[in-house]
């Protein structure tokens, strides 16, 4: 029993003190955790209202420390980008997807959606254009189709926004607005530039079935983008209660655990075969 409580009281200290670590020099551990191949993409399938099918998948970073074990991702892109490493991280993220390519490709189908997340800081980055050219020029030819999200955040604080978009649409490359009514709105951008999605944030999604009144912003916000004839994706649907409600609303495309957590590819290929299968 002695010697259990010290074998705890050490690994309890070796936690603490990673954990003490990764505050104190964030930045150091990332850049060696690209290093050390501690970092992995999931895929969380994203799914066409009409169809129920999948259309789309998006690709979420996932960094799993020796120690500390699983940093959720909202910590350490915010250390990532305070730290300056959101460009090299996301180059990272750029090589883990295009490892993965070949077998994404293998199993699913033509034309679907590749959904990846951009900073605003990579965004108004010189290197940005030459970053995705790259990144696509490594991906499997004439297979899949990009969509990059981005936040409210990236128009407000960007003068070659503008530039940018247009740059992305004549290379085909969708833009999708993420979590749309939580930051720096910005709905005189609406109008100015043109996106292809506007993706409803989680935090709206499940005030549905749980408040007695549904937000008015959430109305709000999918007739504004029906009006806008923007495609909406209502992200973090947990039941099917929220996933009707959202439909009978005209809600055109879903994403959350009711379909899928996100996956690593294995799963995900298990995941679209069952779904055939069904
Ligand atoms: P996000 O872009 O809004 O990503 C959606 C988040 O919601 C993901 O969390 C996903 O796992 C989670 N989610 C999806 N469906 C559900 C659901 O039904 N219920 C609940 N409770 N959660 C759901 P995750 O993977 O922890 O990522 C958090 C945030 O970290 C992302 O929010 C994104 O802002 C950022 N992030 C993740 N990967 C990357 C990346 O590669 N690059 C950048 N720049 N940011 C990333
Ligand atoms: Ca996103
Ligand atoms: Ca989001
Ligand atoms: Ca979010």
């Amino acid at each position: 029993i002695v010697l259990a409580g010290i074998l705890l009281a050490l690994l309890v200290s070796a936690i603490s003190y990673t954990l003490l670590i990764l505050n104190m020099r964030p930045g150091k551990e990332i850049l060696l955790g690209i290093k050390r191949g501690e970092f992995h993409v999931e895929y969380q399938p994203l799914i066409n209202s009409d169809t129920g099918h999948m259309y789309g998948l998006e690709a979420l970073l996932r960094w799993t420390h020796p120690v500390a074990g699983r940093v959720p991702a909202e910590a350490f892109i915010q250390y990532a980008e305070v730290q300056n490493l959101i460009v090299p991280l996301t180059r990272h993220l750029f090589e883990l997807v295009a490892r993965d390519a070949a077998e994404l490709k293998k199993a699913l189908p033509c034309g679907l959606q590749l959904g990846l997340n951009l900073s605003p800081s990579h965004l108004s980055s010189p290197q940005f254009r030459q970053d995705i050219t790259h990144w696509v020029a490594a991906m499997p030819p004439n297979h899949f189709a990009y969509v990059f999200e981005i936040t409210e955040r990236a128009m407000v604080a960007n003068d070659h926004a503008s530039e940018i978009f247009s740059w992305m649409h004549d290379n085909q490359f969708k833009i999708a607005i993420d979590d749309f009514g939580t930051g720096h709105s910005a709905l005189i951008y609406l109008e100015k530039y043109r996106f292809d999605y506007l993706k409803i944030d989680r935090g709206f999604v499940q005030s549905i079935g749980r408040q007695t009144v549904t937000s008015p912003v959430l109305d709000a916000v999918i007739m504004l983008a029906k009006r806008l004839n923007l495609n909406t994706v209502a992200e973090g649907v947990e039941t099917a209660e929220q996933a009707a409600w959202l439909m009978a609303r005209g809600v055109t495309h879903l994403q959350g655990y009711l379909f899928s957590r996100p996956l690593t590819v294995t799963q995900l290929i298990a995941w679209h075969q069952q779904q055939k299968d069904l």
